[in-house]
């Protein structure tokens, strides 16, 4: 049974808080999510009662805290729709995971005269990266352009991943446009050329059904924090047979079968990948948020965003001197970003604070994309599942009234 999303919001005792002595509006979600009732009641039950490392002891609640461990694992596993839980890399996060597939992949297979083809709307953890192995190695970066609706140019895409192609390295979703980029095709063209698909899946997973093998992608990266999971804890899909052959990129403890003192061999996937102790409690909250996700169901979640969106960018394209950076047609992200004629982004952000409303401004850590918007810095709204109608008119409200405050001063 699909439980409804009526009073989600009622989960989440921050949305009770006052901001500035107003009415918690939370809208900046593709930076943070916050947590519910249930996980955080189970995070502190964890320490209270079942706190240990995993891997290492034989005693019982080593062992338990083991099992429920590699229990996250299978539901982050079953969640993808992975064929295998040993194809599910703990990480800290889409930056960690993305920069792993670098320093292994990348070091081992990429050499000079490869090509990369990268977009303008990667945020830059999937194009620093990147570009510091370029450096490097005297690899060639391809990047694709926007079309004049701020999707990804696919009739470029297709013409610039050729045989001297390695590596094709897309978000699935923009962190500042919210456009959905068609992975299953572009993974379609990546494997015709004999090259590998990474995808950034940060502001993908948090709304959508993702299935990996359907979507053929090689390598897939995410972050817990983005889908009420605590932070410090992200994700490495990958395919088991390229995981099989990637090298360590990190050594110490866990990660080895046999050490001695001139020589070591590696544990099989994915403790190889996972030196060190791993985040425990991240993992088992990325397992609880996972469960708590799918009581709703991704498509409930999905259209529920829709709605709201739906409610509200006609609304925004009412307000004089806006400019709306999101393509308008698949929004299903949830993620809208926008400038105020003669109003610094900053600004805006500050004011909709005064009124209790929390967005980002800035950059979004994707420089390139602001200058191909020829842009400094934009606002950015973001929604998710606990968002309501209330959320959106005080934004709406509260971006009214700050356009008519700026007006007014600049008289
Ligand atoms: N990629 C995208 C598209 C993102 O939105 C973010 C987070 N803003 C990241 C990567 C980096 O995620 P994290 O900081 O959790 O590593």
């Amino acid at each position: 049974m699909v439980k409804s999303l009526a009073n989600v919001a009622a989960d989440f005792p921050i949305l009770e808080h006052k901001i500035n002595g107003e009415r918690l509006a939370y809208l900046d979600n593709a930076a943070t999510t916050q947590m519910p009732q249930p996980i955080l009641d189970k995070t502190q039950n964890f320490y209270q009662t079942k706190n240990a490392n995993v891997h290492r002891g034989v005693y019982t609640l080593a062992q338990e805290a083991t099992e429920a461990y590699e229990q996250a694992r299978q539901k982050v596993q079953h969640f993808i729709h992975a064929a295998h839980a040993n194809e599910i890399v703990f990480t800290h996060g889409t930056t960690e995971s993305l920069n792993l597939i670098v320093h292994s992949y990348g070091e081992q297979y990429l050499h000079a005269g490869d090509e990369i083809v990268l977009s303008v709307m990667e945020h830059h953890s999937n194009l620093v990266p990147w570009q510091q192995l370029a450096l490097k190695k005297g690899i060639k970066l391809n990047y694709i352009n926007l079309t004049k609706d701020h999707e990804l140019d696919l009739v470029e895409l297709k013409q610039k991943i050729t045989n001297k192609t390695k590596v094709v390295a897309l978000c699935h979703v923009s962190n500042v446009l919210g456009v959905i980029n068609p992975i299953e095709q572009i993974a379609h063209w990546a494997h015709q050329k004999g090259a590998i698909l990474v995808v950034d899946g940060a502001q993908a997973i948090p709304h959508m059904c993702v299935d990996v093998q359907k979507l053929d992608v090689d390598f897939y990266a995410f972050s817990g924090h983005k889908m009420l999971a605590p932070t410090g804890i992200g994700v490495l899909y990958g395919k088991y047979e390229l995981l099989e052959q990637l090298k360590p990129w990190q050594y110490g403890g866990e990660m080895i079968n046999h050490v001695g003192l001139y020589q070591s061999s590696w544990a099989d996937l994915p403790a190889k990948l996972e030196a060190g102790t791993p985040n425990i409690i991240g993992a088992l909250g990325l397992g609880w948020a996972i469960d708590y996700l799918q009581q709703f169901g991704m498509s409930q979640i999905a259209d529920y965003e829709q709605k709201l969106l739906a409610y509200l960018l006609p609304r925004l394209k009412e307000i004089p001197g806006i400019t709306i950076y999101s393509p308008q047609q698949q929004l299903a992200s949830g993620i809208v970003s926008f400038n105020l004629q003669g109003i610094h982004p900053h600004d805006v952000a500050t004011a909709l604070d005064q009124e209790g409303v929390e967005v980002r401004a800035g950059h979004h850590c994707a420089q390139p994309l602001m200058q191909t918007l020829g842009i400094n810095a934009s606002v950015r709204i973001s929604i998710y599942l606990y968002n309501t109608l209330a959320d959106i008119k005080q934004l709406l409200t509260a971006l009214q009234e700050t356009r008519e405050f700026f007006t007014y001063e600049s008289k």
